[in-house]
Parts: structure tokens; sequence; C-alpha cells
């Protein structure tokens, strides 16, 4: 099948009592049993939901996968992979991470004893001094946040199974529409699914495909021993934003790629961030190994202090300043002070996150509107 089928029908099933085509939201906690151990294959809901066994069996077939955990966030799904880890291990890791990310491995896992190296991908190569006996993870971010690093993921796998790492693909900026990296050598594929699998701004979850039995094995015990999953309700508003997820793709990357070439004319701008633009010094990897480029965009406000990217950020109409990505709506994000806010200065401004940069979400609205809102805001 291909993607827009599997996308509205794959792991789906109409309701067997019903005939709904709708999976139904099984709104219950636990299941009734004939005798003690003789049931239906449910129990109590945090091992087993049927809303959301679906949305994971249709999740597994976007990315290629055998596998899938829905978590209750995405900072849920990345603290299950975490916990494979144990004292005196090491991590290898980009130095361009999401803000969250960085805060579980350095705040919270560093304290347990789990040491994390954050290296420029730009070179996978880069990465080879830092692997030792403990090396047992490598987590690869691509495209990178905020600043749409590309990284060569058949690169990292190749290092990964030299030298025997688990290695994580967060895939949550490009969406499986755009890139699947189990196919290209990935171990798991983690997504935050609130941003484009959810699609509509209205659910915070996490998820994790593999196609390994004994990942899947380790992770499942993790999710029902911790608990960190997600309502049926939940479940049901991402089984329905994802049927209209290759539709929703298109009009990001077609807006996306209008705006990439309408910003870097524009004479406020001094950078732009886009993977699609040729001048992106990862342009070559992007067009190997994803289908198109996406709706993220980065900038720079030429000469612009802190005061002025400020009054920019608030002077939009169409897009709403607000943390978060790949909903149908527009977003601007100042990455300084929202979602990067917990990265120190020294560490961010290394990757290019300055005072000056902003992070656009861009829509699946009109593209007309989108750039006479662009042109306003920056013109003021
Ligand atoms: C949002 C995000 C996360 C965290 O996911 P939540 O659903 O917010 O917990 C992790 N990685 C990336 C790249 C993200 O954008």
């Amino acid at each position: 099948m291909k993607f827009g089928t599997k996308a509205i029908h794959a792991g789906l099933e109409p309701d067997p009592s019903t005939g709904a085509v709708m999976t139904p939201i099984f709104q219950t906690s636990t299941y009734v049993q004939e005798s003690p151990g003789k049931n239906k294959g449910y129990e109590y809901a945090r091992g087993k939901n049927p809303t959301r066994m679906a949305l994971q069996n249709n999740i597994a077939a976007l990315e290629n996968g055998k596998h899938c955990l829905c978590f209750s966030s995405g900072m849920g799904a990345i603290d299950a992979v975490a916990k494979l880890l144990r004292p005196g291990d090491e991590v290898i890791t980009g130095n361009d991470l999401y803000g969250g990310t960085y805060r579980i491995f350095e705040r919270v896992y560093s304290q347990y004893g789990i040491k994390f190296h954050y290296i420029d991908l730009n070179k996978p190569e880069n990465v080879l001094p830092y692997i030792n006996a403990n090396t047992k993870l490598f987590w690869v971010e691509t495209p990178t946040n905020p600043t749409m690093q590309i990284v060569d993921i058949e690169a990292c796998a190749a290092i990964s199974k030299k030298h025997n790492l688990t290695f994580v693909v967060d895939n949550t900026f490009a969406s499986p529409y755009l890139q699947n990296p189990l196919d290209l050598g990935a171990d798991i594929v983690m997504h935050s699914v609130t941003k484009y699998l959810g699609g509509h701004s209205d659910v915070v979850m996490g998820a994790l495909i593999t196609n390994s039995d004994d990942l899947q094995q380790k992770l499942a015990f993790i999710h029902n021993s911790c608990g960190a999953v997600p309502g049926p309700m939940d479940s049901f508003l991402v089984l329905r934003g994802i049927k209209t997820l290759h539709l929703r793709m298109e009009r990001h990357c077609a807006n996306g790629k209008q705006i990439a070439a309408f910003l870097s004319s524009h004479p406020r701008i001094e950078k732009v961030y886009y993977p699609g633009l040729e001048n992106h010094p990862n342009h070559d990897i992007a067009k190997k190994q994803m289908r198109d480029f996406g709706g993220m965009i980065s900038v720079t406000i030429k000469n612009a202090t802190l005061e002025d990217t400020f009054k920019i950020a608030s002077s939009f109409h169409v897009f709403s300043l607000a943390e978060s990505l790949g909903g149908v709506e527009s977003l601007v994000n100042h990455p300084v002070t929202m979602t990067h806010a917990s990265v120190p200065k020294s560490e961010r401004e290394k990757v290019g996150v300055t005072d000056n940069l902003l992070r656009f979400s861009v829509g699946v609205e009109d593209i007309e509107d989108l750039i006479a809102d662009l042109k306003q805001a920056l013109e003021k």
C-alpha cells in the first residue's frame, strides 16, 4: 500500500460489534473477565486499549515498522528510551537538540550516572573519538530544531551498527510522510505525535516505532511498568488527524517552499534555514533521505536586537506566536525565550540559536495570506 492509503486504512478494521467505520473511543479502564485470567485479551487499560492499539498499528505502518507504542507525550517516549540505559552508560547525540530532550538528558538522566556527549553531526565521523566500551545509544534528530540541519541517517546507522549502539531517530520534524528512518537503518523511531501526526494542535502524545522484537519487548515492559500511556480520546483524535497527514504535508511543503523563497529575498532577513534551499549546507543529504522539505523554516533578522526581534514576533495577524509546530495553523516562535529557554546561552549560541532568530511552523492556510502577513510584520 502507498502512503496515503495507509494513513487512512492501515491497522483499522470496522468495529466487529457494530460495523462502525471509525474506531470507537473505548473509554474504559478495565475489562470484564469470564473467569480469572479468561478474557478477550484485554485486562486493564494501562496495558492495552483497543483505540490505542488501532493507532499504534497505524503509526507502525506509516513508519514501515513492525511495532509501535504510544505514550502520553513525546517526552514520555524519550523517557522510555532513556530507561533502557544503566548507570555508567554513555550516549552520543547532536548539539542541536529539541530543548526538552536536552533537559531530560542533562537535568534528569545525568543524575543517574549516564553521560551524554553533544556533538556536531554535520560530519557523522565527529562522533568516533567519543565512542568507547560504555557507549550504548546514538540519538539523532533530523531536521534539527530550530536550525534545520540535516543529519545523514544512513551514515549514523553504519557507525551505530559497527559499534553495536542502539540508534534512535527523532523523526518529529519530518513526519513519516517525508522520511522513514527504519528503512535507513535506525533501530527506533521516535515521534512527538503532538506535532505533524496529530496535526491539529489539540493533543499531546509520543510514539516509538521499531522492527526489533527484543527492543519492543523491553520498551513495552517500561511502557506498562512506568505508565506514560495516552488515553482513548487522544488516541481517537490522532487516528482522525492522521487520515489527512499526506494532504496536510503536501500543503505544508508547498507553502514552506514559497515562504523560504520569499524570506530569502527579503532585505530584513539575514539568513534562512530551510533544507529545500540549494544553498543549505546539507541540501544534498536532505534530497537523498527526504521526499520533500517540510514546513519548518527559521530565519535571523538582519541587525536586530532582542527588542527588534520581539517587535516582529508580536506583529503577526495570521501566524500565532506560540510554541509547538506541525498543526494546520501557522505559528511563529522565538526559540531563545520560548522553546529553547532551557538550553544554556553558551550551548545554544554554538549552533546559531541567537536573539535575532525566529522559527516558523508554516501551516496549510492560503499562501497569499501567509506571505502578506510576513511582509507586514517584517516591514513594521
Ligand atoms: C515537541 C518535541 C518533542 C517533545 O514532545 P512532546 O509531545 O512535547 O512531549 C521531542 N522532540 C521534538 C523534535 C519535538 O519537536
